[in-house]
């Protein structure tokens, strides 16, 4: 209401039309989150300047109206670095990451200068779409203009490296940082943990009491991810109880979640079950998940079916406990609770999101969706995938059907397999990527056993570093084998 009086008050001393009052109101009200007062004032101002047409562009950008303040960008006859820093923060913030990129490379072909708070949001949208290229490029517009380097850039260029699979440049840049925050520590010691490198994250974590940096929740979430890679069961459960007991620091649906993970992987699904049961608050699909996932890589129906049935009862339809379920069925070789369950979800009208894989080569991103053939080099991949299929059969690799692709026709299957998007796009990488430049590939869904199996024995066979990260982590396949150690 005061921002009312406010505007009450300019149009009653006759301030209305002054373009400094403009502007402030203009930010007035997108703090207010009214956007129709922001244009009932921009469209009152006759020759609006470039202040306050920034200050517009902003306030739409800031109110959820990117596509008007794009609107206004291209048609602004001058724009200068506020102007550039508030489009680029908008679609940041807003997640459409592709366009920031797509902004920040305008806006270094007309070498205007960004200040740090905006490369941090470039470095986020980089992290987002897992482009490692463009945030390599990013790194090296920091170091050419010399953009200060903040604590927090620091931590988002070691945060953009570790999530994008590069973990020795995530060290470096952070054993290079004069100062380094909670935040900092955190994203190392996760970045660490989720590349497969539990026992250096943990170690890392040491460091960061011994340098005497209290740890949060965030840094927790890392350490249990360290200790869960390495299959520390007890360790981990001590730094849980010590959240609480020595921090003070209440633990969060996904720390009950990472624990449960941790039982599961370790094959103690029982304890696993009495750790859900014993969650203070409403166990989430996070933790039944994780269950879910450990039944099905120790084959136990029972619990694999109390899993599933709460997943679903919380999310009706998730279709990933659907797909897990039936495989844990194919494996007990149950093709009538396979057939049934199929039938639920089609009744239910759940369904499996397809498969997509993105791959960058010199800095173009390509996207591959399963069964679509319309890449321009489609038919160099189709003969690869014939190659690579003909070597692994050479090698004595057999697809594994069974449990893959539950919804595809038997005589589809292997076909469909062979097809699975993130093997187009590693066939993809292997003729587009010359030379010994690891292979990097992310995925929307967790990777199939096939495909994981595919991907280990071409590291070795080829020859090639392959990095995947699926959904939930990373693997790292080299010399036939994966940083996951198989669990997944
Ligand atoms: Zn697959
Ligand atoms: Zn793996």
């Amino acid at each position: 209401m005061t921002g009312l009086c406010v505007h009450g008050a300019v149009i009653k001393h006759g301030f209305e039309l002054d373009p400094h009052v403009q502007t402030g109101l203009v930010f007035m009200y997108a703090e207010l989150g009214c956007l129709s007062s922001c244009h009932n004032v921009f469209d009152g101002a006759v020759e609006p300047d470039l202040v306050t047409q920034t200050a517009m562009l902003n306030a739409c950008a800031k109110c959820g109206d990117i596509d008007f303040a794009r609107k206004m960008f291209d048609e602004m006859p001058e724009r200068d670095h506020v102007t550039w820093n508030a489009m680029i923060a908008g679609y940041a913030q807003c997640g459409r990451s592709r366009e920031a990129l797509d902004v920040f490379h305008l806006m270094q072909m007309e070498g205007v200068k960004l200040n740090e708070v905006s490369m941090v949001l470039v470095l986020s949208a980089c992290t987002h779409l897992q482009v490692l290229d463009h945030g390599r490029w990013v790194h090296a517009y920091v170091e050419r203009y010399k953009v200060r380097m903040t604590v927090t850039l620091g931590t988002a260029l070691v945060d953009m490296y570790a999530k994008c699979g590069n973990v020795d440049r995530a060290m470096q840049v952070f054993w290079g940082m004069k100062e380094r925050n909670v935040y900092t520590w955190s994203s190392a010691i996760g970045g660490l943990a989720m590349n497969g490198f539990g026992e250096e994250s943990l170690d890392l974590f040491n460091d960061m009491k011994r340098e005497g940096v209290q740890p949060n929740g965030i840094t927790f979430i890392s350490v249990l991810k360290g200790c869960s890679v390495v299959g520390l069961v007890e360790e981990g459960r001590k730094h849980f109880d010590s959240m609480r007991n020595v921090y003070g620091i209440g633990p969060q649906l996904e720390h009950y979640g990472l624990m449960v993970d941790m039982y599961g992987r370790a094959g103690r699904l029982k304890e696993a079950l009495n750790f859900i049961n014993s969650m203070p608050m409403r166990p989430h699909v996070g933790a039944w998940s994780a269950l879910l996932h450990a039944c099905r890589m120790y084959k136990n129906k029972e619990l694999g079916e109390i899993a599933q049935r709460k997943i679903v009862e919380l999310e009706d339809k998730n279709d990933g406990a659907y797909v897990l379920l039936s495989n844990i069925y194919a494996d007990y070789k149950n093709w009538e609770s396979v057939s049934s369950l199929r039938q639920t979800m089609k009744a239910k009208g759940v369904k499996k999101l397809p498969g997509c894989s993105v791959i960058e080569v010199d800095g173009e991103v390509h996207e591959f969706i399963v069964g679509d053939k319309s890449h321009p080099r489609y038919d160099e991949i189709e003969m690869k995938l014939e190659e690579i299929s003909k070597c692994l059969r050479l090698s004595g690799y057999v697809a594994n059907t069974n449990p893959v692709l539950f919804d595809i026709e038997e005589e589809e299957k292997e076909d469909a397999l062979s097809k699975h998007s993130e093997k187009v796009a590693i066939a993809f990488g292997l003729i587009s990527l010359k030379g010994v430049v690891p292979i990097r590939v992310v995925m929307n869904l967790r990777i199939c056993w096939d495909c994981h199996n595919v991907a280990k024995m071409i590291s070795k066979i080829f020859n090639r570093e392959i990095i995947v990260r699926d959904r939930n982590r990373f693997h790292h396949f080299k010399d036939g084998e994966c940083s996951c150690k198989d669990y997944w």
